[in-house]
């Protein structure tokens, strides 16, 4: 039975039932693999805490593994070191592994401070997870004897702008937890006791899994193992459904899993509705003059835009927040006439500097006061114009005028002026492309989607990566960023051949 880990046990408090299934069921383990951004979370929680480590310049890190980072650590909190990174305890089959212990002279104890890569202190009953984490390694650390103090949560601070050299005081906010620590310790250490009994049992326990009863977003990764009668797609697909508890509650107790077997006439959402009826007909819905009058509003020139976006949580450059998003880069697909061909513009920032004033000069001078910006999914667009408007005051009135220009392709899809069964529901552009233009999909890409496409600019721009490799990265982003814009005008024309149909049907 391996040790039990703060990471482990916060997942038993989520569910104990995947918590003990991710352990004793390894032919499972490639439903464990980290999505690009499940990784980018990890890699952006390690880069804080190495950062915030800054906030003790005398603090040493304990680099060790197994029982030698828990000797070492004995022989750090001998010496009375001010403050010791990765401090490591083992007792009574968990592990504690503090992100910072320090040394307290006055009180003789040790202050302990958990580095959070979150902005700004959770709302009381928010911070549940933060808490217990705390109250964790407190019990773990009072088992193995350690004289604690205060215990600290470490987060970033919003409102933290960068001015020059980071400044680390600012960027952090210490929040003293101690009494909300305290408040929970002995439930924490009694559920830890729990958690210990049922992650050793060798036979799967027989806790039952009733995330069946909640919408797909809500199913962990092993939901398939633990509910084979459901088939990938079901019921728990249907738009929004979990936000209707009553509805999913019935179909469960009926035994009603896919969309075939949704009776005739029940009550939905008029989206659902429209999943289910596209999905029985084995045919699409389409509302032709409903996509007409969307189109209609469109003004040449159109120029198809998308940016692709970094949110680091240390601010990168001067004049950025925590999490502000740097668009390292855009493609710009332009049509200015029916009928003329497409032109293409991109930007993609080669290096690790500011892309705010380039990417702003650029969009004002190639976009037209006329014309229509089209994007999936207008508010990302907006509110990246708006924080680069902040950051660039002299382009702040042209991105505002651009931000006035925008139209959403995908508003007629979340209109339901084209539902298809194959969509399953979704708008996503990743969803609605290969289903209307089943030539042009991102599956022959190496980046295949947004997440990736940060990851990989981040590793672009680091200085050990060789330039070989560099070129290869920045070729793959300009493909896929280009691919986003191209297939919104694929799925525009096709929109417009739709209507065009509807249009003639109409006259004849
Ligand atoms: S799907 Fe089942 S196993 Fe997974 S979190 Fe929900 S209850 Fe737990």
């Amino acid at each position: 039975m391996p040790l039990i880990s703060k990471t482990t046990f916060l997942e038993f408090q989520l569910c104990p039932r995947d918590t003990w299934l991710k352990l004793h069921k390894p032919e499972l383990v490639e439903q464990f693999t980290p999505t690009a951004f499940e990784l980018h979370l990890m890699e952006e929680g390690n880069a804080i805490e190495h950062v915030g480590r800054g906030l003790w310049p005398d603090g040493v890190l304990v680099t060790e593994t197994g029982d030698e980072a828990c000797r070492r650590t004995a022989e750090l909190m001998a010496a009375r070191t001010p403050a010791i990174f990765q401090a490591t305890f083992v007792v009574d089959g968990f592990i504690a592994k503090c992100d910072v212990l320090a040394f307290n002279v006055a009180a003789e104890s040790w202050d302990l401070y958990e580095i959070k890569g979150t902005n700004d202190k959770k709302e009381e009953g928010e911070d549940r997870d933060h808490i217990s984490d705390l109250a964790f390694q407190k019990n773990v650390l009072e088992r193995a004897g350690v004289k604690l103090g205060r215990l600290f949560i470490v987060h970033l601070d919003r409102e933290y702008v960068r001015d020059g050299e980071l400044d680390l005081e600012a960027l952090f906010v210490k929040d003293d937890s101690t009494e909300q620590v305290a408040a929970i310790a002995q439930e924490i250490g009694e559920e830890m006791m729990v958690a210990r009994g049922v992650l050793a049992r060798e036979r799967e326990p027989s806790i039952t899994c009733d995330c069946h009863f909640k919408g797909r977003s809500r199913h962990c990764r092993t939901f398939a193992y633990s509910h084979p009668e459901i088939p990938e797609y079901s019921v728990h697909d249907l738009v929004r459904i979990g936000t209707s508890k009553k509805k999913l509650a019935y179909f469960m107790d009926h035994r009603i899993y896919t969309l075939d077997e949704v009776p005739d006439g029940f009550e939905l959402g008029d989206a659902q509705q429209n999943q289910v009826l596209a999905h029985k007909r084995r045919a699409p819905i389409i509302d032709e003059q409903g996509i007409a009058a969307a189109l209609e509003r469109y003004r040449y020139p159109l120029y198809f835009f998308d940016y692709e976006t970094y949110a680091p949580g240390i601010p990168t450059f001067a004049g950025f927040s925590p999490y502000q998003r740097i668009p390292f880069q855009f493609s710009l697909h332009i049509l200015r006439r029916p009928g003329d061909a497409l032109e293409h513009l991109e930007f993609l920032q080669p290096d690790l500097a500011d892309p705010t004033e380039g990417v702003a000069k650029l969009l004002s001078e190639h976009i037209d006061p006329n014309g229509s910006v089209v994007v999936w999914y207008a508010p990302f667009e907006r509110d990246v114009n708006a924080e680069i408007g902040k950051r660039a005051p002299a382009y702040r009135m042209a991105l505002e005028r651009l931000n006035g220009q925008i139209v959403d392709l995908r508003e007629i899809f979340v209109d339901q002026h084209l539902v298809h069964p194959e969509f399953r529901g979704s708008t996503s552009i990743k969803a609605v492309l290969p289903v209307l233009v089943p030539e042009l999909s991102y599956k022959d890409l190496a980046i295949q989607e947004g997440g990736t496409a940060s990851k990989e600019w981040w590793r672009m721009v680091a200085a050990e990566t060789p330039p070989a490799e560099r070129q290869a990265i920045a070729a793959a982003l300009k493909t896929y960023c280009a691919r986003d814009t191209y297939a919104m005008v694929a799925i525009w024309q096709k929109l417009h051949e739709l209507a065009a149909t509807g249009a003639s049907r109409q006259s004849a």
